[in-house]
């Protein structure tokens, strides 16, 4: 294990964590779309402050070389979802046909966590799939409040909202569109708030998907007046850990925060020029470091002490970690790609969790391992 920064908090939540420990943990999965390697607080941004993801980071664990599996948006979020390398059953690109989604005989955290006693929800964007099939209710989650589609506005837009029925950027509750009121961020953050405050009694799986800070870039002007720009990407990013704050203190107010285990990471690195992935090179859609390496932390409050972990993880771990958490059983799982983190973050387990990892996308693909990477950029601009 190489943990290279300890605080000295982490010496008492261990011991607190012998006795603190009761039921199932809670899941809640936190994913940004298209953020800046750089952009927060705890990666090192000095233009953006994200106060509540960096107090996250400061008593979590913070992962220095944590990866998704794909540099775009869907075939990210299909790895995610399955614990499985996406190319493995087809999901290489964004909407690829013919489904114009993931493989519905994949199994999705969602559907792993509901057999085991969870309530489930996701909030956002979901991506993986438009056809009712593919619906996030019929794909694992009670409730569904969001988009299929893989971006919107971040205002209610009559030209899109109103005039469209059943486009997939509409905004739904569980297969009926919805009216939301004031920025999409915000009603994304007070409708997890209220599904965190009506799960006391079960554990549960939240999925907060934000939109932002992917375009368009349209942030609150509330949020660009409190960080002191004119900059509507790092007011989108300043809105997203805002909501995420609101989150956090109502897991506190409910006494729920110690036993709900919080992961946060960017689906893919930046896009738009306002972005920084400073000091990788690449971006979203390419195989070099910038287009997958994201900032990645994971926060569970006496079971995982403070620090940086600097070996390889992936974004395909959170499925076999979230799972094991949740006292399923990984031999049950089709073969998965991700392995559980937790022996190796509390020192069990000696080694890395993934000497290499592998990227691929149509003609491009890249290979890890360790410090040697290895990149087919035919016909790929950089
Ligand atoms: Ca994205």
């Amino acid at each position: 294990m190489k943990i290279i920064t300890c605080t000295i908090a982490c010496f008492f939540s261990v011991i607190a964590g012998a006795t603190a420990e009761k039921g199932k943990p809670n899941i809640l999965l936190i994913l940004a779309d298209d953020l800046g390697y750089h952009d927060v607080g705890f990666q090192g941004s000095e233009r953006i402050r994200t106060p509540h993801l960096d107090q996250l980071a400061a008593t979590g664990m913070r992962f220095a070389d944590g990866h998704v599996s794909a540099s775009v948006c869907s075939p990210s979020r299909a790895g995610m979802m399955t614990g499985r390398y996406q190319q493995r059953f087809g999901h290489e690109a964004n909407v690829p046909p013919p489904t114009h989604g993931m493989d519905v005989n994949e199994r999705t955290l969602g559907q792993a966590l509901k057999v085991l006693g969870y309530r489930t929800a996701l909030f956002g964007k979901w991506h993986l799939g438009n056809e009712p099939k593919q619906y996030p209710t019929r794909r694992g989650f009670d409730e569904f409040y969001g988009l299929r589609d893989g971006h919107r506005t971040f205002w209610y837009d009559p030209a899109h909202d109103h005039d469209r029925p059943g486009d997939p950027k509409n905004v739904e509750h569980n297969g009926k569109q919805v009216r939301f009121e004031g920025h999409f961020t915000d009603w994304l953050g007070d409708r997890t708030v209220e599904f965190v405050n009506d799960s006391r009694d079960q554990p549960f799986f939240a999925f907060l998907s934000f939109t932002a800070p992917h375009a368009p870039l349209e942030a609150k002007p509330e949020d660009l007046e409190a960080l002191g720009t004119d900059d509507h990407y790092c007011g989108l990013v300043y809105g997203l850990d805002r909501n995420i704050g609101k989150v956090v203190d109502a897991l506190k107010r409910n006494g729920q925060f110690e036993n709900t285990l919080i992961w946060f990471l960017s689906d893919n690195g930046r896009t738009v020029r306002q972005a920084s992935n400073h000091p990788l090179g690449g971006k979203k859609g390419t195989k070099f470091e910038g287009g997958h390496r994201v900032p990645f932390i994971l926060h569970w409050s006496n079971r995982v002490t403070a620090g940086v972990y600097d070996s390889m993880v992936s974004a395909l771990d959170i499925y076999a970690t979230s799972v094991k958490a949740a006292g399923g059983d990984l031999k049950q799982e089709r073969p998965l790609d991700g392995v559980d983190l937790m022996p190796y973050l509390n020192g069990k387990k000696q080694g890395e969790p993934h000497p290499q990892l592998l990227w691929r996308k149509l003609e491009c693909a890249a290979a890890r391992d360790g410090d040697w990477k290895l990149i087919r950029v035919e016909n790929h601009g950089f």
